[in-house]
């Protein structure tokens, strides 16, 4: 793959454009593909759009185009949704002539691993992986295991991006810093969820569960991200529970209604940060097109229609937002919701000007949500060996690339 040259893009030289607008549609005509000999590789290979883009009912007509009959289509996503196979001429139940005509039009996966990090503890696994057009992203695996002392639920989730970059730009955020350049595809997120389901199928526990928490902002995305659900929960692709999956936003309230319209009942969690607009301005500058009141009044609106709970994700930064008078506005903003608040304890992020707040901060602030009947958890901090906040390790990864080699 012809990544190694764009590795390092030139963000002001691209245009936001959704990613499957990038993609040729094949040269190869299907009646050239010779049905006896091996794999013939394609000279436009690295353009071709992943298989993983395709929803089934896409990918039947797709099968029926080829000349098969619908249910193919069925034997081909359990290959690619459900197995650890590499490529197109692993399908040994599928006729050979469709596995040749498939490699021809598609690739079999959008994402190349580049480096994968691993945290002290062994539990919390990050990965930088290439896109076709060279672009990175990252996704992680956090996974909880059952322990001898009883501690872990035996579970495992994955924290996919949605976006290269992002346009919010929150000011704590390392991916806010690298600015936006392009949308995913469906497949191109929803593969992250398989490069570790199919990692955890061999090292249980087996993931469960899928957060789109990683780079970006999801309901800036929505489409590809809904769709990228979609095939998640399908029973003939990954079929994951639905309550398992969940979308979180710095408060995009066009995506945020949609989400109260989808039939898809995903769950939803709001990255506040702050309880008043004076401080959220300067944390999500999302807030100055959407502020505190009319993002409580769309989530009120969207409790109404979905019944769904709410969790509120409240990053703690050191003497900025940890104060009790800061937690006590919090509890009378959320009074009548239906919520649960996450404590996040901040990752340091070099170029940034915020600090972790300290163990006492944390546990004053829980006490004040608790006393006054708050649902709320602080967030076990994984993967800070690591560079676990979501944006870094790219960050750090491009930077020892364009360092000259000794
Ligand atoms: N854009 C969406 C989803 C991706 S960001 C959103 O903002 O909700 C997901 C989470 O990563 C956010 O809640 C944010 O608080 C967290 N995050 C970003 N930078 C972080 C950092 N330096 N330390 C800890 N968490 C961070
Ligand atoms: Fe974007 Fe979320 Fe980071 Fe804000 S916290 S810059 S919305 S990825």
């Amino acid at each position: 793959m012809a990544a190694n040259n764009t590795l390092e893009p030139d963000v002001s030289q691209l245009t936001a454009v959704g990613a499957a607008d990038e993609y040729v549609t094949p040269l190869v005509p299907v009646e050239a593909v010779d049905d006896a000999g091996e794999m013939l590789s394609s000279p436009v290979a690295d353009r071709l759009p992943p298989i993983t883009d395709l929803s089934l009912y896409e990918l039947r007509s797709v099968v029926q185009e080829f000349g098969q009959p619908a249910y193919r289509a069925e034997q081909v996503a359990a290959w690619v949704y459900r197995s650890t196979i590499a490529g197109f001429d692993e399908m040994t139940n599928v006729p050979k002539a469709l596995r040749h005509a498939m490699a021809e039009r598609f690739r079999f996966t959008a994402l190349d691993s580049q480096t994968e990090l691993i945290s002290s503890d062994g539990e919390t696994r990050k990965a930088v992986l290439a896109l076709p057009d060279g672009e990175l992203i990252e996704s992680v695996l956090m996974r909880y295991p059952q322990r001898w002392d009883g501690t872990g639920n035996d579970r495992a989730t994955v924290c996919v991006s949605t976006q290269v970059g992002c346009p919010v730009k929150c000011s704590f955020c390392a991916t806010g810093l690298m600015g936006f350049t392009r949308n995913l595809s469906s497949g191109e997120i929803l593969e992250q969820a398989l490069h570790f389901l199919r990692w955890t199928r061999e090292h249980p526990p087996v993931v469960r569960n899928v957060v789109f928490m990683g780079m970006g902002e999801p309901l800036l995305n929505y489409d590809q991200t809904m769709a990228a659900a979609d095939r998640l929960v399908d029973p003939k692709c990954a079929g994951l529970g639905v309550h398992r999956l969940t979308v979180s936003t710095s408060g995009w309230l066009p995506g945020l209604a949609r989400l109260a319209e989808d039939p898809l009942a995903v769950r939803l969690a709001v990255s506040l940060h702050a309880p008043n607009d004076e401080l959220r301005n300067v944390l999500v500058p999302l807030n100055k097109r959407f502020p505190v009141t009319q993002l409580m009044a769309a989530l009120h609106e969207y409790q109404e229609k979905t019944e769904r709970r709410v969790t509120f994700e409240y990053i703690l930064l050191d003497g900025v937002n940890d104060s009790p008078a800061l937690a006590r506005d919090l509890v009378r903003l959320l009074h009548g919701l239906d919520s649960h608040v996450n404590l996040i304890p901040m990752n340091p992020v070099a170029e940034l000007p915020y600090a972790p707040s300290s163990a006492e901060a944390v546990e004053r602030f829980h006490a004040v949500l608790r006393e006054r009947g708050i649902i709320c958890t602080v967030r076990r901090e994984m993967g800070r060996d690591i560079k676990a906040a979501c944006g870094q390790l790219k960050t750090e990864f491009q930077k020892q690339r364009r360092r000259p080699s000794a």
